[in-house]
């Protein structure tokens, strides 16, 4: 039900979710309730659903302006509270449509995954940034695996791509090419995925941080490391770099910006372009 959702207006006999052919099991006389149900259920566009300046969907609280301009309060404040038609915007709340939206409500887009959360429109996307069942994407180029079980699939796949942390330690060396985007990190425990993620978008070296795949950590609390690369030479004028910081749980490689790194010039790198990062997991769940 991709791209749809789906209106329901109660009565007294309405069902909670409408039924495609009806139950089996209640006998009809000439379909009555199969008319009521119909007539209460409506197909929505949700591309007809979002705010006409940003195009998201829209959250819990909606505005118009004097001529019915619906617009989301991120906008309101991005246009200065002035619509795009000049009158002002940000005041007046578009009651009805957000009565509408609350009430809209669908399955989780994870159902497939397993799980069972009737979202609304309006909740659907706070349920899903947190929701258990969200996939990990595979972040090598080509594969197409999403699913519960990253470390798995890369343990049996991508074996010859990533460094295995040795069991009952947290920390390890790891071989970067500076063409590599990344390299997968897995864990000894048999469970958790770490990306250290070389970014090539800086002038002058590179930008490494490390971030955790899978799974999803209990109480929101992230892994911490810290990370040293030593200059290829070791001579006493380079200083050992050295970060720490917080490994971000990310499901999906594309759509991760870094919020900090470790920058290693480029005189850092020796003339295979390769650096040794040294990276140890100094705490976590
Ligand atoms: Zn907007
Ligand atoms: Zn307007
Ligand atoms: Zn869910
Ligand atoms: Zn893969």
């Amino acid at each position: 039900m991709n791209g749809t959702g789906m209106m329901k207006q109660s009565t007294k006999k309405a069902r909670t979710a409408p039924v495609i052919g009806g139950r089996p099991d209640v006998p009809r006389g000439r379909g009555e309730e199969t008319v009521e149900e119909s007539a209460n259920a409506y197909t929505v566009e949700a591309d007809g659903l979002g705010c006409e300046i940003c195009f998201e969907p829209f959250g819990d609280q909606i505005f118009m302006c004097k001529n019915g301009h619906p617009a989301c309060g991120t906008c309101c404040i991005r246009m200065d509270r002035i619509c795009f038609c000049a009158e002002p915007i940000g005041d007046i709340r578009c009651r009805p449509l957000e009565k509408v939206l609350a009430a809209m409500t669908r399955p989780c887009t994870y159902a497939s995954y397993g799980c069972r959360e009737i979202v609304s429109y309006t909740g659907r996307r706070s349920h899903e940034e947190d929701c258990p069942y969200t996939p990990y994407y595979c972040p090598f180029d080509g594969c197409t695996y999403h699913g519960m079980q990253l470390y798995n699939h890369i343990h049996d796949r991508h074996a010859a791509s990533a460094v295995v942390v040795p069991t009952g330690s947290r920390r390890v060396a790891v071989r970067l090419e500076k063409k590599m985007p990344f390299r997968v990190l897995l864990h000894g425990d048999g469970a958790r995925v770490f990306l250290l993620l070389n970014g090539g978008e800086v002038l002058s070296g590179r930008s490494l941080s490390l971030v955790c795949m899978s799974p999803r950590p209990m109480g929101k609390a992230e892994a911490r490391y810290k990370m040293e690369v030593k200059h290829w030479r070791s001579a006493p004028d380079t200083p050992v770099l050295l970060s720490s910081g917080a490994a971000p749980l990310v499901r999906r490689l594309k759509d991760f910006q870094a919020r900090g790194f470790l920058f290693v010039p480029d005189s850092y790198w020796n003339i295979g372009d390769t650096v040794s990062v040294t990276v140890h997991l100094t705490d976590g769940w």
